[in-house]
Parts: C-alpha cells; structure tokens; sequence
C-alpha cells in the first residue's frame, strides 16, 4: 500500500518522465515557432528601458519618480512634463503604464499607516504589494476577506483594474475598499469614500491610474483566519455538472481546464479545520512539462491529440489531491514561474459554462496551438463604475500563452467567442476593443468615468496612448 504523498510525488514525476522521454526523439518538432521576445535593451546615453512582467509593453521614460512622501509625489506630479503614468510592480498586460515622458513608482510609500480594530479596517500605504500586506495586517489581526491568486501586484495597480479572485460571494479588490486618497493635479491629496466626494470614490475603485495617484488605501478586512485549499484532477464534465453547487457549498471555487483532454484541476478552499496538513506540492513548473509533452505528440498526424489526452491521463488519472493549508494570504496566493501573456474575459455568470465548452471546441476544431490551461473563475457583481463586474455576477475566463510564443493569433481565434457572450475585458489583460465597443459595455457609468476624469485631469496629463484609445480621448 502506498501512501498519499509517495502517490503526489509518482504525479509529478509522471509528467516530468513523460516529458523528458516525449522531448527527446522530436526536439523540434513543435507546430509553434516561437516568436522573437520583445527587445527594449539598454542603450548608452538612452533613459533605461521600463519593461512589464509579460515582456508584450516596453518604454523609455525621460523621468522617473519616486517620491518618499506625499508632498514630494505632489511636487513631482504637479511640475512633471508631458504624460505622468503611475507604475505598481508592472503586471498588466495592457499597455496602461508605458510613457517615455514621466513614470511615477509608489514603491516608497509602502506598509501598514494605522487600523482601527473595531470597524476591522487598515490603512495602507497605496505602493504596498500584496506579498507584504498578508503579514501586514496579521500582525494587527487582520485579513483581506479574498485576494487574487497571486500576490505580486501593487495595491493600488491592483484596485486600478478590479483585480479578483474567485468564489461566488466576493467581489474584485476594488470592493474592499473603504476609501483612498488620491493625489491629484492640481496639488490636492483628496480623501474619498462613500460619504465623502462619493462620485469619485466609486469611479476611483477602478481608477485605470487615470484620475490620479494613489497614495492611501483603507481596506475593509476580516479577522486574520485559516484555509486549506484542495487541487484535484477530475473530469471537466463533472466540474461543470456540478458547478452551481460547488460555488455555493465553499467559499472559493475556480476550475481550470486542459485543452486537449477531457480532464480538468479544480481548486476548492474553505475555511480550515483542526488537523489539516499540507499534502504533496503546488508545482508551478508542471506548465512546462504539460507543454513539452504537448509539443513533442501533438503534430503526429491523426493521432497526436489523443496521444496527448491519453497520456495526460495517464500522468494524472486517479491521483490524490494536492492540499496547502495555513494563513489565508499564503493559502490564496500561488507562485508564478512560468512567463505567460493573458488575456481575460467576464461574462454573466450564467453563460460561463456554455463559453467555456465553446473556446474548448473551437481550440480541438481548429487545432490552435494551445494547452495552457484555462482559468475558469466567479466573480461577484458590484457597483464600481468601470469594475468589469458592475452590476452582474461573473463567470471570468483567462486565456494563456507562453511568454515566448507569440500570442496574437491563439488570442485572435478566441476573443470573439468572448464577444459573443457580451464579454468585458480586464483592463490589465490583453484585449482588442476601443473606446466604442468598452462603451456599449458598460452604459450605466461610461459618461460619469469620462465626465469625472476630466474634471480631475482636464489636459490629459495622466493619459497615454492605450488610455486615449479604450477611453476614446484625444488630450
Ligand atoms: C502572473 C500574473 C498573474 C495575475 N493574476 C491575476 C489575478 O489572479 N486576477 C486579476 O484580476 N488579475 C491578475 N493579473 C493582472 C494584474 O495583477 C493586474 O492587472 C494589476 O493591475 C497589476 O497591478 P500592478 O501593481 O502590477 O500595476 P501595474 O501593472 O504597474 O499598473 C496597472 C495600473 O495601475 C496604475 N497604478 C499603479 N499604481 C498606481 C498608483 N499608486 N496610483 C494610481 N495608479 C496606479 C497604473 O498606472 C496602471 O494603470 C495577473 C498578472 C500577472 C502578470
């Protein structure tokens, strides 16, 4: 008899055997010709290039700032020349950063500024990451009630695009908030929330950095507490059968689905219980194995698909469950290794099943090079002008390519699936639409965002080219 974790480690040495022993003989063979990796080398004489985390946006800017205090970041906004983008830790896939006149980092106004214990508030410094706020508030006995899957970002990037987890009774980031401070351009450090300037807080929640700069967030927590998190592959049917029901009965529930393979990864967390441990290990080199397995059987002619979903089953079929336990922000927040561009779609909750069977169908049917798995995640509705979850419960599908794989044409293929489904985009993901479409998307509040930013930002300042054209400004 075995027990479970000598079964995890069989798991993953499984994959990587397939891997080592499907490379070898076909190195080379790949349908996918990688494309060239975006180049913004260092140039003598030249400012120092500014690169995103996905290496799909680059700039050059003249200035860079990086105030340690408010009134140093008033004065640099205020007498900066040409456009002033603020920058977080560079995650967005969009192009809302690059400028080559002013990029403005936080990062010095970082950490917990004070809490209040009875109303279980913090506030928090805006260039605070995620990785350093779990600790932050536990050590005042606090905890964000949900958070992304990872924890790199910025706090206030992160509320700049509606950032979210999953799990059917909570919203993005941006509904965390209490309030903010915003610096603005005429030199004012403007405190906003529901009873003061409340126009402005509910545009500022998912402010695209285009209102102004974050200095101070107040965060709306929870008591510090303990979850465990179970990852098990099933069938993908089965998942999506019983998907209503999974989302009700747990507090967080995402899916994600393997191209290619009638199998799938759930993710279910619930508060923990007095004896759980951790089992096995979240492996996020796994990606890189799945996909040289995908490249080496792939093309064979006639056979390669089910060569690959057969020996995904047989990498996988039958295996125990991974499961992490501890601190919620541990818990929640999963390592990223693996370089990937994302593109991401929200659509209403009731459709996601349906779209998801779709983008599947149409990857097998036209035989797209792509088996990075699909994020499958709900996210609630809200009232935030921009949030891509106003006013509708979400199901929220993320689309993955390698980092070094050009992107476009998988993307292009799939995105309008999306459209079809009265998709929006996640403003800090990879998408295609202008200021027209984004629009019709969000009628409730599109003219009240623009009025606002333009009351705040009348010369455009803070708007670069991406912003120009999903905002549909011309500064
Ligand atoms: C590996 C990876 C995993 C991801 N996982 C998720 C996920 O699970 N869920 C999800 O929703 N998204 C996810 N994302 C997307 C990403 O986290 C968001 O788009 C987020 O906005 C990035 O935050 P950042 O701090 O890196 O901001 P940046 O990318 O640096 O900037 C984003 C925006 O915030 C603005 N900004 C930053 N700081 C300030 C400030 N102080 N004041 C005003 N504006 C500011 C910028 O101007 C820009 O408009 C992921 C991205 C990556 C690379």
């Amino acid at each position: 008899m075995h027990n479970k974790s000598q079964a995890q480690i069989s798991r993953r040495t499984m994959l990587k055997g397939l891997a080592a022993g499907a490379a070898l003989p076909l190195t080379g063979c790949s349908r996918n010709p990688a494309a060239p990796q975006l180049q913004a080398p260092f140039v003598p004489g030249k400012s120092l290039p500014w690169i995103n985390w996905g290496k799909n946006h680059s700039c050059y800017p003249a200035q860079r700032l990086a105030p340690r205090n408010e009134a140093q970041l008033l004065e640099g906004l205020v007498n900066a020349k040409g456009t002033v983008r603020a920058v977080g830790s560079s995650h967005a896939f969009s192009a809302l950063v690059p400028t080559d006149d002013t990029l403005l980092t936080t990062d010095y106004l970082s950490g917990l500024i004070s809490h209040d214990a009875e109303k279980q508030q913090a506030q928090v410094w805006g260039g605070t990451r995620l990785h350093n706020l779990g600790p932050l508030l536990e050590s005042v006995g606090l905890a964000t009630v949900n958070l992304p899957d990872m924890d790199y970002p910025s706090l206030a990037g992160a509320i700049a695009t509606s950032t979210h987890g999953t799990g059917k009774n909570f919203g993005s980031l941006s509904t965390q908030v209490a309030g903010l401070t915003l610096a603005t351009l005429d030199g004012r450090l403007l405190d906003v929330s529901a009873d003061r300037h409340a126009d402005i807080f509910k545009a500022a929640c998912t402010h695209l950095g285009a209102l102004g700069i974050v200095t101070r967030v107040n965060l709306q927590c929870q008591p510090a507490y303990q979850l465990t998190e179970v990852s098990q592959v099933e069938p993908l049917e089965q998942m999506l059968a019983e998907l209503d029901q999974r989302m009700a009965q747990n507090r967080n529930f995402e899916l994600f689905a393997l191209p290619y393979s009638p199998l799938g990864i759930s993710v279910t967390t619930n508060e923990a219980s007095a004896g759980d441990a951790n089992q096995g290990e979240d492996d996020p080199g796994a990606l890189n194995q799945l996909r040289q397995v995908f490249e080496s059987v792939s093309w064979l002619p006639g056979v390669g698909e089910s060569l690959y979903a057969w020996l995904l089953e047989k990498a996988f079929g039958g295996n125990p469950p991974v499961i992490r336990s501890g601190a919620s922000y541990r818990v929640l927040a999963h390592a990223r290794t693996t370089r990937f561009c994302e593109m991401e779609y929200s659509i209403p909750v009731e459709a996601g099943p349906a779209c998801l069977r779709e983008v599947l169908a149409t990857i097998q049917k036209r035989r797209l090079p792509a088996c990075f798995p699909i994020e499958y995640r709900h996210v609630k509705g809200d009232d935030i002008m921009l949030s891509m979850y106003q006013g509708r419960d979400s199901a929220v599908l993320s689309i993955h390519q390698f980092g070094d794989l050009d992107y476009r044409p998988f993307f292009a293929e799939i995105e309008p699936i999306f459209h079809r489904y009265d998709g929006r985009p996640h403003w800090g993901k990879i998408h295609t639409l202008q200021a027209p479409q984004l629009a019709a998307l969000y009628p409730k509040h599109w003219q009240d965002f623009l009025a606002l930013r333009e009351s705040l930002d009348p010369s455009g300042k803070l708007l670069n080219t991406h912003l120009q054209q999903v905002l549909g400004v011309i500064s």
